[in-house]
C-alpha cells in the first residue's frame, strides 16, 4: 500500500555557538539523514537509548521543528516546504501525545477549556458544539463528562495522560505520535493507557508512532518496530520477526536489557551495552556504534552501514543471523 506518513533522509541539526560572536563552531546532529515510511492503521514503534533521537524525529513529523534537511510526506503531501498557512490546514491531522501531559496543560484552565480550545481555534466548531464535543470525548477516554469543570491538578498522572489524548484525538488526526506516553506512569496503569490506544486505534482508524525507551510497551503495542541510534534508523522489522531474529548487534543489546526471558536469545551472543550514548555533536565515524560494539571490526570504523534488506532492514556490516 501507499504509506500515510513517508520520511526521506531527514536531518534535524542544531548550531553549537561559541564566544562573544557566537560563532558557530559544530552541530549536534540530533536526526542525521533518517528514512522511514508509516503505513494507514499501523503502528510503527520507534525505540532506542535517550539521545538518539527519537523526540526529535517525533517533533519534525507533527512540525513543531522546522527540519534542516530531507521530506516529509504525509497523505501524499510533501509538507517539509508547506507554508505556516498550508500547515494549519493539515496540522490538525498531525496530533502528539507528550509524557508528561501535565506539562502541556495550562494548570490555570478548565479541562473544559484546554479541550475546547483547539477546536475553537481551528474553527472545527461552535462554542456549544465543542462542549458536547470535550463531554463525548471525556468518556471516550474514559472518564466522566463532569471533569471538563475540573483543573489539571485534579488528575492522576493516568487520568492527565487520558486528557492528553482526548486533546489530540478531539481535532479527529489521522497521524498521533506518541512520545513515550507511559514512561511516566504506574506499571499497573501503563497497560490501561496502551489499552486504551488500542481501542482509539481500531475506533478511529488511527495510526501511530510509538517512541519508548524500553521494548515492554512498543512490543506490546506496535505491529512494526525501528531501531533507532544516534539519528539514524539501524534496524526495522515487523515486531514478531524483531523480537525472534534480531540482526543488529545494539537491537541485541536492547533485548539483552529487556526483563522478560526471550527464548529465543538462547545461545546468542549476549551484548551489555557499556557506557554512554556518545555525543552527536561528534558522532563516531564508520558506523556511529563502533564504539559500543563487541563485533566491530576495522571496516567498522571507515565505512557507514547503509540500511538494507526490504521486509527485515538493518544497517550493519556484519548483522548476526
Ligand atoms: Fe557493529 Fe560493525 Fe555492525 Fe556497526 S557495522 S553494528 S560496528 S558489526
Ligand atoms: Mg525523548
Amino acid at each position: 500500500g501507499t504509506p500515510l506518513l513517508e520520511i526521506n533522509n531527514l536531518k534535524q541539526y542544531y548550531p553549537i555557538k561559541k564566544g562573544i560572536f557566537s560563532k558557530t563552531v559544530g552541530h549536534v546532529k540530533a536526526v542525521d539523514g533518517l528514512s522511514l515510511q508509516i503505513y494507514p492503521g499501523e503502528t510503527l514503534g520507534l525505540v532506542g537509548e535517550s539521545g538518539c533521537g527519537k523526540s526529535t524525529t517525533g517533533r519534525a513529523i507533527v512540525q513543531l521543528e522546522k527540519p534542516s534537511e530531507g521530506e516529509i510526506i504525509f497523505d501524499g503531501k510533501n509538507i517539509s516546504n508547506f507554508t505556516n498557512r498550508e500547515m494549519r490546514s493539515i496540522r490538525t491531522e498531525l496530533q502528539i501525545i507528550f509524557q508528561d501531559p501535565y506539562s502541556s496543560l495550562n494548570p490555570r484552565k478548565r479541562i473544559g477549556d484546554l479541550l475546547s480550545e483547539p477546536l475553537l481555534f481551528h474553527k472545527l466548531a461552535t462554542p456549544s458544539e465543542a462542549k458536547k464535543k470535550v463531554e463525548d470525548m471525556l468518556e471516550i477516554v474514559g472518564l466522566p463528562k463532569s471533569y471538563r469543570n475540573r483543573y489539571p491538578h485534579e488528575f492522576s498522572g493516568g487520568q492527565r495522560q487520558r486528557i492528553g489524548i482526548a486533546r489530540a484525538l478531539i481535532l479527529n488526526p489521522k497521524l498521533i505520535v506518541c512520545d513515550e506516553p507511559v514512561s511516566a506512569l504506574d506499571v499497573s496503569i501503563q497497560a490501561q493507557v496502551l489499552n486504551l490506544l488500542k481501542d482509539l486505534q481500531n475506533e478511529f482508524n488511527l495510526t501511530y508512532l510509538f517512541i519508548g525507551h524500553g521494548l515492554g510497551a512498543v512490543k506490546y503495542i506496535s505491529d512494526r518496530i525501528a531501531v533507532m541510534y544516534l539519528g539514524n534508523i539501524v534496524e526495522i522489522a515487523k515486531t514478531e520477526e524483531m523480537f525472534k531474529n534480531p540482526k543488529h548487534p545494539y537491537t541485541l543489546a536492547l533485548l539483552n536489557a529487556y526483563p522478560v526471558p526471550n527464548p529465543h536469545l538462547r545461545g546468542r551472543q549476549r551484548i551489555v551495552l557499556e557506557g554512554d550514548v556518545p555525543s552527536p555533536a561528534n558522532p563516531p565515524k564508520g558506523c556511529k556504534f563502533h564504539t559500543r560494539c563487541p563485533i566491530a571490526q576495522s571496516k567498522c570504523r571507515e565505512e557507514v552501514p547503509v540500511l538494507t534488506g526490504v521486509h527485515h532492514s538493518v544497517a550493519c556490516h556484519f548483522p548476526i543471523n
